[in-house]
């Protein structure tokens, strides 16, 4: 008798409450039961956290007639009913609040980036979130978030936080919460079953949509990160190119001097010496730069191109490697040449990770690092010094040095370029796009390439002040693009078969001092004559070692650019 009345009490909430005197589970019968947060907040994560997913479907004219208002509603019965059945299984007294209040931070932070930048959430974008330093976090940082999280998560959690729930019984909660999960189930299946046809279709051939359901896209996303280690095993580390040998300089010789400069969301189209009608390429279009115009990048964001471009396996066999390799970096070190790294960012995503390292961005520069962050140049200072301190012996064989540059980093575009370098105006200067018409944002971002191109012939003169000692030669490959409001899409990291060229298109410049061009008997019009050839980040490993002449089994001269020009091929 004692446990059916609690159940009533329990499991009946519309029913007028009894009088406390009969309450003998201890609980106060103004208590509600699981089921109904477990509705209640499976609902508003549903509608109110799916703005973004609302506007796509209606952005795509799928929610015009009544079968498209159908199929919406479907829609918000499919995540709705999903997040019910996960929810059931936590529905217990120590984990229903906490798991819920994580889905409501989860879906307000991921419908903010949804909603003002265009991007979806899908592993790659995980990886992006979990990888962002505080700078990278405070650039983000607008009121228009602040309000959003406090209206998507913070007064929900207050709410659901401040309800008294009774959980009764452990057998009871296990029971309910078994029956809650098969409900759920059966209204999934048959929500997916009423709106098959419109979901499928919708699903194949907008596939953006599925990375838009919140919060399901950012815990399949966490999910398929936590079981790539079940995947990859990451306590291996294979060696590559163990055979790898750089040439003896000859007497008369001198050893070469390679900067790489690994730029950050360059657009290729966005240089006036691939053909951009503004003029963002002033200085280097005055020096013997070879521009390759047509180059696909490994990824869509720094977390996925950068160590893919470092990598022998290319964008392919990269992403679905069993276990780690090593990278560029180990074998030309191996060859015997110094190879430092100097990042201006957050880090080489372990490209780097067993050379010499430097981060130059927290440096304290008053003219280079005014407000916490510093521009690019700052990589250039003290470089005499620092090569100076690599080992004797290895610098003797040749240098590589990597410069991985803030470029043009956003959405706070207009931060990456000094007052001198502001050619274009009015420049939007928030990081919130949407105050921004698609003109000023366009402004901001080609003032960071004016800055890009000042800052790359800054390295090419410094690189003529080491031709005493060094065949210098620098070779600039961007990691990935940008949208810019094209076609309303912003920022990068949309999933490669979905992103727009815009995202992948990067540029990759070759500049030659004459002794490295002599050495090597490369000719920039050479190279001009392969400008519009199709090449991939997958040329850049081969293309490097191929520069240094090392010899290894892992260099392949078919995928080198530069060998069809040295008379090697
Ligand atoms: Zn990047």
């Amino acid at each position: 008798m004692k446990f059916f009345h609690a159940w009533r009490l329990d499991s009946a909430p519309f029913s007028r409450k009894f009088p406390s005197s009969v309450d003998h589970a201890g609980e106060a019968p103004r208590n509600h039961n699981p089921i109904w947060l477990v509705t209640g907040g499976s609902l508003w994560l549903a509608t109110a956290a799916n703005f973004p997913l609302w506007r796509e479907l209606s952005h795509l004219a799928l929610t015009s007639d009544p079968a498209g208002l159908a199929f919406s509603l479907a829609m918000m019965l499919i995540i709705a009913a999903t997040l019910m059945a996960m929810l059931s299984l936590f529905a217990w007294r120590w984990t229903l609040k906490p798991v819920l209040t994580l889905m409501l931070f989860a879906s307000a932070f991921g419908a903010y980036f949804m909603w003002s930048y265009r991007v979806v959430i899908d592993a790659t974008m995980m990886i992006n979130v979990l990888q962002t330093d505080v700078r990278e976090a405070a650039d983000l940082f607008s009121p228009r978030l602040v309000v959003t999280v406090l209206v998507l998560a913070v007064l929900p959690s207050w709410t659901i936080w401040r309800l008294p729930i009774g959980y009764g019984p452990w057998s009871r909660r296990l029971l309910q919460n078994f029956l809650m999960a098969i409900a759920a189930v059966i209204l999934l299946a048959v929500s997916v079953v009423l709106s098959y046809q419109p979901l499928a279709s919708t699903m194949r051939n907008h596939k953006q949509v599925r990375y838009l359901m919140n919060p399901l896209n950012s815990m399949y996303a966490l999910g398929y990160l936590a079981a790539g280690p079940l995947q990859r095993d990451r306590s291996v580390l294979e060696p590559i190119g163990l055979d790898a040998r750089s040439p003896e300089v000859a007497s008369n010789d001198l050893p070469p001097l390679i900067i790489l400069v690994v730029g950050e969301t360059a657009r290729s189209g966005n240089f006036s010496i691939n053909g951009y009608p503004r003029p963002t390429t002033p200085k280097l279009g005055h020096e013997e730069v070879a521009s390759f115009r047509n180059v696909s990048a490994c990824g869509t964001s720094t977390a996925v191109a950068l160590p893919c471009m470092f990598s022998n396996l290319g964008r392919t066999q990269f992403d679905a490697r069993s276990k780690n390799f090593e990278g560029l970096l180990d074998v030309i070190q191996r060859a015997g040449m110094a190879v430092l790294w100097l990042d201006n960012q957050s880090g080489c995503k372990a490209a780097c990770d067993r050379v010499g390292y430097a981060n130059t961005s927290k440096l304290r520069n008053p003219q280079l690092c005014p407000e916490g962050a510093c521009y690019d140049a700052i990589m250039l200072e003290d470089l005499d010094a620092r090569i100076a301190a690599l080992p004797a012996k290895a610098r003797a064989r040749g240098v590589v040095l990597v410069l991985h540059a803030m470029g043009s980093h956003g959405p706070a575009y207009y931060l990456r370029s000094p007052q001198a370098f502001k050619q274009f105006g009015p420049e939007c200067s928030s990081n919130d796009l949407q105050n921004c018409s698609q003109a000023e944002l366009l402004n901001a971002y080609d003032n960071s390439i004016i800055y890009t191109d000042h800052f790359l012939d800054s390295t090419i003169h410094w690189l003529r002040t080491q031709q005493a000692t060094y065949a210098p030669a620098m070779v600039y490959v961007g990691d990935h693009g940008e949208s810019l409001g094209e076609n309303n899409l912003y920022l990068h990291g949309l999933p490669y078969a979905i992103a727009p060229d815009v995202q992948t298109r990067v540029p990759w410049f070759t500049w030659l001092s004459p002794r490295f061009a002599s050495k090597k008997t490369l000719t920039p019009q050479c190279l001009h004559k392969k400008q519009e050839e199709k090449i991939t980040h997958d040329n850049y490993f081969h293309s490097v070692l191929g520069l240094l002449s090392i010899k290894t089994v892992v260099y392949q001269p078919q995928l080198d650019v530069y060998a069809s020009c040295t008379g090697t091929r």
